[in-house]
C-alpha cells in the first residue's frame, strides 16, 4: 500500500481509512474506479443491477466483500438515516446506522462525499451520503445525533473519516448557493464561485463536538486527484465510488 497519511492508506483498489478503529474491529474503505479484473461469465445478480453495476460486482468479487451481507440503498440527496439490522435495498435513505457485526453499510459516490462514523466503544457506525444536498439538511447532525441517542459515548471517542469528494478546487456553483450556505464555505475567483463542501462537513462534524483529530479526510478531489475516481462532473458517469463500513467483529467475539 502506498501511504497517504497515518490514517489513510491507498492499496491498488481501494481507499482504506484506518483511523475508524485502534484494533482492526472495524473497516472503512472506498473503491477505486474501474481497477477490478475482467468481467467473469459468473452471472449477475439482477435485483442489485442498478445499485451495483457490473464493474462494482467484479470490485466487491475482488475484495471478498459478499453482496448477502450489504446494506444498500436508494438515495435521493435527503437526510433520511435508518438502523438497520438486516442486508438488504432500502428504499429512499441517505444514511445508516448499525451496532450489527458484519452488516456493511454502503453508499455510493461520484463527487458527493460519503461520511464514514464508527463508535469504536459500543462497537456501532454509520454512514451518509453527503453532497450540497444533503450538507444543507446536515445529515451528518442527523446520523451522528440519532447514533448518540442510541449509544451516549463521549463524542472525543467518536471517529469518522470523509472519502475522495469534489472539492472546492472544481466545485464551480450558481448564485443560489450564497442563500444555501454562509459565505465562509464559498470562494470567489474571479466571477464565479466555488463551494466548499469538505468544510461544510467538517463544521457540521465540529457542531457535534467530535475533534479535529478524529476526522480523516481522503485528500482527493474526485474531478482532479491523478488517481481513478468516479467523478459525474467530469464525465457525467453512471459508474459510482463503493464507500463500506462494517464491524468486522463484535469486542470479545
Ligand atoms: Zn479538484
Amino acid at each position: 500500500m502506498n501511504k497517504t497519511n497515518d490514517f489513510i492508506k491507498v492499496s491498488p483498489a481501494a481507499i482504506h481509512y484506518l483511523s475508524l478503529s485502534s484494533n482492526g474491529d472495524i473497516s472503512g474503505i472506498t473503491s477505486l474506479a474501474g481497477k477490478s479484473p475482467a468481467p467473469a461469465s459468473a452471472p449477475l445478480y439482477h435485483p442489485y443491477r442498478d445499485l451495483i453495476g457490473d464493474e462494482a460486482q467484479r470490485w466487491l468479487a475482488q475484495e471478498s466483500i459478499p453482496v448477502s451481507r450489504l446494506a444498500l440503498a436508494r438515495q435521493v440527496h435527503g437526510a433520511t438515516v435508518r438502523r438497520v439490522s438486516r442486508a438488504g435495498i432500502y428504499p429512499a435513505t441517505d444514511g445508516f446506522f448499525t451496532d450489527l457485526p458484519q452488516l456493511s453499510l454502503t453508499i455510493r459516490t461520484a463527487d458527493c462525499a460519503a461520511v464514514l462514523v464508527s463508535f469504536p466503544q459500543v462497537p456501532a457506525i454509520g454512514i451518509a451520503h453527503a453532497g450540497w444536498r444533503g450538507a444543507r439538511e446536515n445529515i451528518v447532525g442527523r446520523l451522528l445525533e440519532e447514533m448518540f441517542a442510541h449509544w451516549p459515548v463521549d463524542p472525543a471517542s467518536v471517529r469518522t473519516a470523509l472519502s475522495p469528494h469534489i472539492k472546492a478546487c472544481c466545485y464551480r456553483v450558481g448564485a443560489e448557493f450564497s442563500s444555501f450556505f454562509p459565505p465562509e464555505v464559498l470562494h470567489r475567483r474571479g466571477q464565479a464561485r466555488y463551494f466548499d463542501l469538505e468544510k461544510t462537513l467538517l463544521n457540521q462534524l465540529a457542531q457535534q463536538q467530535i475533534p479535529a483529530e478524529n476526522i480523516a479526510v481522503a485528500p482527493f478531489c474526485t474531478v482532479c486527484a491523478p488517481i481513478p475516481l468516479y467523478s459525474y462532473r467530469r464525465d457525467k458517469t453512471a459508474q459510482r465510488l463503493f464507500n463500506l463500513i462494517t464491524i468486522e467483529k463484535a469486542h470479545g467475539a
